[in-house]
């Protein structure tokens, strides 16, 4: 293939147009063809040996690389020939503790692409694929490529460093180069939402807010539409738990005469249901996103397998219940404990991540108890309540500047109306309805996580 390569360093330097060995893919890596390349001050760096690292001749520079993927190393499972991709000009690692937080550009072991290995003045790279973003439709490679430095660094300094917000003023020094150009584009749209955006997520909201009143697992519609919209899955997460806070306030206010005489089992559920979400805050909030990132997909899994069979657990529970020949109103020690533990655990899985808490709730219970399903729906929406709660708190108070807050207030005025909706007029519909609806958007949201 053809490159441009670095032959002698100078002001100018010699470069010449050669025929050099097609790239590898090794594993976890991707060549991609590249568009589009942009030129960077660290090109002119290169060429006149002012970096403070020695640069082997010859050299193809170009860190700012915009392309398709044309083939794929073992190990990557993410991505496919065609796929259009902007490269991290840092080569990060993905393994060190600056990567593991989440600040790959602290990388201890990245290598820049371009300087200390061959970059996209060529028409084929190789990189790692972990380094590849995906070209949204809409941005064509050209702007990508002019983008990738100046663009990152200037969403960087404006968003995460100096958190602007809608309404600030914003003093660019520099406007004219190329990170200024950005910043000042950037500054201009912080913060603002198009309005299909925030009509989508109320309405996302109103639908969560009425399925967790009454079944649960409102959560897969709020989170998938979040992430569809371009949220990273940690800030949906969080984003969504703080915003369903109000419906679930609804709901449960909706369902409240249904909590009557359920008290004396509730104050040991309680307590299970506050300290699991405490653990399981502390756990989103302490491992590493990519982590969350593959968990997110099997928990969906799980809870939708849950929804599926979830009539079936019940029927399965209640002949048991009559071959016995218990009491209806009897509940042993034992299955009290298990009962308690098993809400200590969902406890931690809700803080983790809300998405059908719900619905495993309803499962335990109905397995365990023998209450009528609008009574444990009661108890399931204060349960899931106070779980949201804890979890909400948590990520405020800890994680303030990477919730949405936008997204969270549209999402709590309408699951407060859905509450109120769902706890008013749910108990008409057809339970076989909703879960038909709960698993055809849940799996929509599964193969949007999957699939971004
Ligand atoms: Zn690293």
């Amino acid at each position: 293939m053809k490159a441009i390569q670095l032959v002698a360093h100078g002001t100018p330097g010699k470069f010449e147009l050669r025929d050099v060995p097609e790239p590898n893919a090794a594993a976890g890596e991707v060549i991609v063809q590249v568009q589009s390349c942009g030129l960077n001050h660290l090109d002119l760096w290169l060429e006149e040996a002012g970096l403070p690292i020695p640069v082997p001749l010859p050299r193809t520079p170009g860190g700012e690389v915009a392309g398709r993927i044309v083939e794929v190393g073992g190990g990557v499972m993410d991505w496919r020939p065609g796929d259009r991709v902007a490269v991290q000009s840092n080569l990060f690692c993905g393994e060190c503790e600056y990567c593991r937080r989440g600040e790959e550009s602290f990388c201890l072991r990245a290598e820049m692409l371009g300087i200390e290995r061959d970059g996209g003045f060529a028409e084929k790279v190789a990189v790692p694929a972990r380094t590849l973003t995906r070209l949204p439709e809409g941005v064509d490679f050209d702007t990508s490529a002019a983008l990738t430095l100046a663009g990152s660094t200037a969403m960087h300094m404006l968003t995460k460093r100096a958190q602007v917000r809608e309404n600030d003023w914003v003093l660019v020094i520099g406007g004219a180069s190329g990170v200024g150009s950005a910043a000042i584009q950037i500054a201009d749209r912080v913060g603002q939402m198009p309005v299909s955006h925030m009509i989508l997520i109320a309405l996302a909201g109103v639908g969560a807010g009425a399925i967790n009143a009454v079944v649960g697992s409102g959560t897969l519609i709020t989170f998938p539409t979040l992430v569809a919209l371009g949220y990273p899955p940690v800030t949906a997460t969080m984003s969504n738990a703080v915003g369903l806070v109000a419906g679930g306030v609804s709901g449960t206010w909706g369902y409240r005469r249904e909590l009557g005489g359920q008290w004396h089992r509730l104050r040991w559920q309680i307590p299970a249901s506050l300290i699991g979400a405490g653990v399981g805050s502390w756990l989103l909030l302490h491992l590493p996103e990519r982590v969350f990132e593959k968990v997110v997909p099997v928990l969906l899994v799980l809870a939708l397998g849950l929804v599926v069979i979830g009539p079936r657990i019940q029927e399965w529970a209640r002949r048991r219940a009559e071959q016995s020949g218990q009491s209806p109103e009897h509940v042993s020690r034992r299955r009290m404990a298990t009962l308690v533990f098993g809400t200590f655990l969902i406890g931690i899985y809700g803080g983790y991540f809300t998405a059908a808490q719900g619905i495993m709730l309803i499962a335990v219970m109905s397995a365990l108890l023998p209450e009528d399903m609008q009574r444990m729906n009661a108890a399931k929406n204060l349960l899931s309540l106070l779980v949201n709660i804890v979890a909400a708190v948590a990520y405020t108070v800890v994680a303030f500047d990477r919730i949405s807050w936008a997204a969270a207030g549209l999402i709590a005025v309408g699951s407060l109306v859905g509450g109120w909706l769902g706890a008013h007029y749910g108990r008409r519909l057809s339970p076989t309805a909703l879960r038909a609806a709960i698993v055809t958007v849940g799996a929509i949201g599964l193969y949007r996580l999957v699939t971004i």
